[in-house]
């Protein structure tokens, strides 16, 4: 079945790693449960708290549960706005009956682990930028295994790197709030003009920024730690060089 067809006629749902990047578990109801053979089924919640495979963050997986089935959701896929869950149904019959009350639980060990790699990633763009004296502008990234950022432009030395390691552990070590607001396009521009990110963002209504203590605000839909000191420790591992690009791969413990 095309995505496309098991979102139709679904606007919108409610995104709630959006305010709570801390939440593991929720409640909500469906919206439509799509069978796939015997075995597997999509499904669509009014509201979420797993996160699809975008912006570079690998999917969720964990389990939707009601009173009449159990899932094993295999990954989250975003579609026009709209989560779509799939995975197997490992209990029970889900029907295809709109309005059923269900439990969702994201498996919190890989989460957690992205949102100190994307934290990390932010942390690194700014001491990419204080050491190379110039704002860093991002290609794309990578929070799965093989962790990477991409950048614009060409490679810093690897001296350059190791100082912008140096730095982000004292960083870590010294702690920082992570703080998010969300606003308007011109206050976004006027807070935020030099964000590695700024000339490849969508055109919105409302910008969420997210502001690192002692690093420039940023706009970002990411799911972020509260505190620099969760990371534990920063390593950049490789710079890798290409064309007009470079990419760091590096990783947190
Ligand atoms: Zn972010």
């Amino acid at each position: 079945m095309r995505l496309e067809e098991i979102i139709k006629g679904i606007s919108t749902i409610q995104l709630l790693y959006l305010s709570d990047s801390y939440l593991r578990d929720f409640q909500a109801v469906t919206i439509t449960i799509q069978p796939e053979g015997k075995n597997n089924a999509y499904l669509v919640l009014n509201r979420t708290t797993f996160h699809p495979k975008a912006g570079g963050q690998p999917s969720d997986t964990g389990f939707i549960t009601s009173p009449n089935f159990r899932i094993e959701v295999k990954k989250a896929i975003l579609v026009d706005g709209v989560v779509v869950h799939y995975g197997k149904i490992i209990e029970g019959k889900p029907g295809t009956t709109s309005n059923e009350r269900v439990k969702g639980e994201i498996q919190w060990n890989p989460r957690y682990k992205y949102m100190k790699r994307h934290t990390a990633a932010h942390l690194l763009d700014h001491c990419l930028t204080t050491i190379i004296g110039k704002p860093v502008e991002t290609t794309d990234s990578w929070l799965g295994d093989q962790c990477y950022i991409g950048y614009n432009g060409d490679a810093p030395t690897n001296d350059h790197l190791r100082e912008a390691e140096v730095i982000a552990n004292q960083m870590i070590t010294r702690g920082g709030n992570v703080n998010i607001e969300n606003v308007s396009q011109e206050e976004l521009l006027k807070r935020a003009p030099n964000a590695p990110n700024i000339y490849r963002l969508p055109h919105l209504e409302e910008y969420r920024i997210v502001t690192i203590q002692g690093c420039n605000p940023i706009p970002c839909a990411g799911t972020h730690l509260r505190d620099l000191k969760e990371i534990g420790q920063f390593t950049a591992i490789r710079l890798e060089k290409l064309a007009s690009s470079f990419r760091v791969y590096y990783d947190i413990k």
